[in-house]
C-alpha cells in the first residue's frame, strides 16, 4: 500500500459539513460527486498532500443511514492507495482479511475501491483505492 488516500467522515447534512470544514481547513471542497450505486453524496478536501472525503446519504438503504443510526457521525472509513489492487486482493485474503467486494466498484474521485470488513480490522473500516487510468 501508497499512503492513506483520505478519510472518509459520514455526515448527516452535506451542505453544513462542506461550511464547517471549509472553516477548519481553511480552503473550500474541490468537488461534488454523488455515487448513486452506493446512495452516498460526497465531497472532497485537499489538505496538503491529504485528502477528506465527507459522505452523506442519498437514501434510507445507504450504508451511510446505517453506519449513523448506529454510530452517529464521525470518521466512516481509511482508504489506502494501491497500485495494484487485485494483487492487494489477493494478499490480503491470503491473510484472512475479509474483503467485502471483491470485484473493485468504480467509487467516487475516479477511483476502483474495494472495502474490507472492519469485523477484521479493530473496527475500522478499510478502503483500497487505485486510480482509474483513463483510455
Ligand atoms: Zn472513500
Amino acid at each position: 500500500m501508497n499512503k492513506i488516500e483520505h478519510l472518509g467522515i459520514a455526515v448527516k447534512d452535506l451542505e453544513a459539513s462542506n461550511t464547517l470544514f471549509h472553516k477548519l481547513l481553511g480552503v473550500s471542497h474541490y468537488k461534488i460527486e454523488e455515487v448513486a450505486l452506493e446512495g452516498v453524496k460526497t465531497s472532497f478536501f485537499q489538505t496538503g498532500e491529504s485528502k477528506i472525503e465527507l459522505l452523506e446519504a442519498t437514501n434510507s438503504d445507504s450504508a451511510i443511514t446505517k453506519f449513523i443510526e448506529k454510530r452517529g457521525e464521525g470518521l466512516h472509513h481509511v482508504a489506502f492507495e494501491v497500485a495494484d489492487i487485485q494483487a492487494e486482493i489477493k494478499r490480503l485474503k491470503g491473510e484472512g482479511f475479509t474483503i467485502l467486494n471483491e470485484t473493485p466498484k468504480r467509487g467516487a474521485d475516479n477511483k476502483w475501491v474495494v472495502f474490507l470488513h472492519p469485523k477484521s480490522i479493530n473496527g475500522v473500516l478499510i478502503e483500497l483505492c487505485q486510480e482509474i487510468e483513463s483510455p
